[in-house]
């Protein structure tokens, strides 16, 4: 096991965290097996939110009786005070739990400060003084939004995208996270499943000081590797190395990490899917691309309004309706390319 100390909140925890966004696509029987199989392994820090349906319950479900043996972290989408207090009283009774340990506002587009017009930071001051959050943190997508954050001085932990495919500007947040003693929560540590192998991602991890992944699985088998890892130890070895390297060529740049902040699209197209099922199809078994389901939501590209409104909501900059196309392109050539080897 590898113990951290989470930033400046004296949390200690196993430094591999779970994600628990999938388990939203699983039965609550299932999720609680899933979840049991992780404390037993050795993780014992669990990041939710609000908006994941019904993960808050499935955790709730799983550590009600054990409350003080786990660090759990949610979020709130609030806008105003009052939305604040409402979630968190709704998290509070669906995780089934009197206190969180780490409340994070989820994503928000500006960080929020004491004296703020929304009202949130005061908000979760207020909660925090009588004992239901321990510690005020933030999640975020935009780099502005998280370098504000840390200078702020106002949060215990950041959560932000990052992998081994991360680039200087993400590299440059842990590191500021670092010298100021702010915790790291790394979502997306498989890149929106791009990276394929979670031992080499996490042996990965392991070399990143301070930082917590929070692995995102919805099968047993995906939990294994994380598990094998905490249990033997992973070595960053020559071969993983290689593989890091191999990957980073292929997908460094300007490729959609499929968080889906530029949706809803006005075509209906589903963004954050088809702006990389090019790389999905090449990388993992193309099968369940294939589908028809999947051509005819690869057919709505042809419906691009060319509004830019992907585009500028994009925390990546990408050129979304661009990706689109190339992805457009490619998918029909993969399919076709797969009809002929049958
Ligand atoms: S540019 Fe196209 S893909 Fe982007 S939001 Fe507009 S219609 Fe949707
Ligand atoms: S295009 Fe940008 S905002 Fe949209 S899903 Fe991809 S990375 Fe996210």
């Amino acid at each position: 096991m590898n113990k951290i100390t989470l930033g400046k909140t004296g949390l200690v925890i196993e430094k591999n965290g779970l994600g628990c966004l999938p388990i939203q696509r699983i039965s609550e029987q299932d999720a609680v097996y899933l979840l049991h199989k992780a404390y037993d392994g050795g993780i014992n820090f669990y990041d939710t939110a609000r908006a994941y349906s019904d993960s808050e319950q499935k955790v709730g479900a799983a550590f009600s009786g054990m409350r003080d043996k786990v660090v759990l972290a949610t979020k709130t989408a609030a806008q105003t005070s009052s939305e604040m207090w409402k979630d968190l009283e709704t998290s509070l009774r669906t995780l089934k739990t009197d206190y969180i340990d780490i409340y994070q506002f989820h994503n928000p587009s500006f960080c929020p400060r004491p004296g703020g017009e929304d009202g949130l930071y005061d908000a979760a001051l207020e909660a925090k003084k009588q004992g239901k959050i321990r510690h005020i943190s933030l999640s975020n997508h935009r780099l502005l939004v998280a370098h504000e954050a840390i200078d702020s001085g106002l949060y215990a932990t950041l959560q932000f995208p990052f992998s081994y495919l991360a680039g200087a500007q993400e590299l440059e947040l842990v590191q500021k996270c670092r010298e100021t003693g702010m915790g790291f929560i790394a979502m997306k540590g498989m890149a929106g499943g791009l990276i394929r192998d979670g031992l080499t991602a996490s042996a990965w991890m392991q070399t990143q000081e301070g930082v917590v992944p929070i692995w995102g699985v919805q099968r047993e088998c995906e939990l294994d590797q994380f598990l094998q890892c905490i249990r033997e130890g992973a070595e960053l070895t020559d071969e993983r190395r290689a593989r890091i390297e191999q990957d980073r060529k292929e997908l460094r740049g300007g490729f959609c990490r499929g968080c889906g902040y530029c949706m809803p699209c006005p075509a209906g197209i589903e963004i954050n899917q088809c702006a990389r099922i090019s790389l999905m199809v090449r990388r993992a078994p193309a099968a369940e691309w294939l589908t028809e389901e999947w051509q005819q939501k690869m057919h709505q590209i042809e419906n691009c309004l060319h509004c830019g409104q992907c585009m500028s909501k994009c925390p990546y900059g990408l050129n979304t309706p661009e990706l689109l196309q190339a992805n457009y392109e490619d998918y029909w050539k993969v399919l076709a390319e797969s009809k002929k080897s049958k």
